[in-house]
């Protein structure tokens, strides 16, 4: 389309495509970068057990301050790592670093990491979680692989080969923002997840009155207990959300109504001030006494 517009429309077309190719390369070698010299970091946010609100795991988030640039967010350079080949050393690294701070957690905290599909489907990536929990001493099933419904794009035979590998190792298999792809019921009859994570979009529209997401929500508690996984629900952030996932039968919740993401450093005071456990707490606009949970 671009040529037809006749030259002067190439020449704008693909003046603006360099300019995007220039930027995603300056981003990849800022990424390497921030790698390398630490402004690249993990962030744990909590998952916890709503009857007695104690902290059961976290799940690590990468985190980049940009010394120009500011705060980007991982849905912004992740994307880009994954068009490169850099997502494999970017990833390796987080499973790694989150396996370290995770040996400084009460043993019964688990760690979540996030697998992107292509990291995946790296042949050098189940030898990288080996050796993560070799160097670290981490025991494998505190290790929780969170994945999506995109590791099924590849080809079946070899990803049904790497989850049997993960599940020899022992590490535990989540499958993330549940709900949001395609067919993913085909993909529960023969995959080992642990664990399903409703995504954060369910909650999301819970509060506007409509009550199919909160039926789904049910539906994929459901689901879960029924298959022997456990289900965590994502994104909860208000009261009124928090009380209709509850009365839903949510047994784990990870939101900001426990807390966002926080550095290690502020984890290790917690466990130095001896508490695991953490109150739900809202904006203000969402009362405390309306709970009736
Ligand atoms: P995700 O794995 O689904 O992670 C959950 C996202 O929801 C996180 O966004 C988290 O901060 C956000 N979140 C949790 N609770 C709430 C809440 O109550 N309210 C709101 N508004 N948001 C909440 P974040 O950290 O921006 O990460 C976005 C995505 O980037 C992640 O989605 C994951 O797909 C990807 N990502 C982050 N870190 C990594 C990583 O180390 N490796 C890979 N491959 N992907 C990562
Ligand atoms: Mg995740
Ligand atoms: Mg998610
Ligand atoms: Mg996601």
């Amino acid at each position: 389309a671009a040529k037809n517009g006749g030259r002067g429309m190439y020449r704008f077309y693909s003046a603006e495509l360099k300019d995007v190719e220039q930027e995603r390369q300056i981003m990849l070698d800022d990424l390497r970068e921030a790698m390398e010299n630490e402004t690249l970091k993990l962030h744990y946010q909590p998952v916890v057990r709503t009857s007695d609100n104690s902290i059961v795991g976290f799940e690590a988030l990468m985190r980049w301050e940009h010394p120009e640039k500011g705060n980007i967010p991982p849905n912004h350079f992740i994307p880009v790592a994954e068009d490169s080949d850099l997502i494999n050393r970017l990833g390796e690294w987080a499973i790694r670093r989150a396996c370290e701070d995770a040996t400084a957690w009460p043993e019964t905290v688990r760690i979540a990491v996030n697998v992107s599909a292509k990291q995946f489907a790296n042949k050098t990536f189940v030898a990288g979680v080996t050796q993560a929990l070799e160097a670290t001493g981490l025991d494998p099933d505190r290790l929780e692989l969170e994945l999506t419904e995109t590791v099924f794009v590849g080809d079946l035979e070899t990803t049904e080969k790497t989850f049997a590998e993960l599940k020899r190792i022992g590490v535990r298999l989540a499958l993330d923002d549940f709900g949001t792809g395609y067919s993913s019921l085909s993909y529960l009859r023969s995959a080992p997840f642990d664990k399903l994570k409703v995504d954060k979009s369910f909650v999301d529209s819970c509060t506007q009155k409509d009550q199919n997401s909160a039926k789904i929500i049910s539906a994929i508690i459901g689901l879960s207990n029924a298959l022997g996984m456990d289900v965590t629900v994502e994104g909860v952030e208000a009261f009124d959300q928090f009380d209709l996932v509850c009365k839903k039968g949510a047994k784990y919740i990870q939101g900001w109504i426990y807390s966002k993401a926080r550095p290690q450093a502020e984890i290790l005071d917690e466990i130095a001030n001896g508490g695991f456990k953490i109150k739900p707490s809202g904006p203000d606009q969402y009362r405390p006494e309306r709970r009736s949970v």
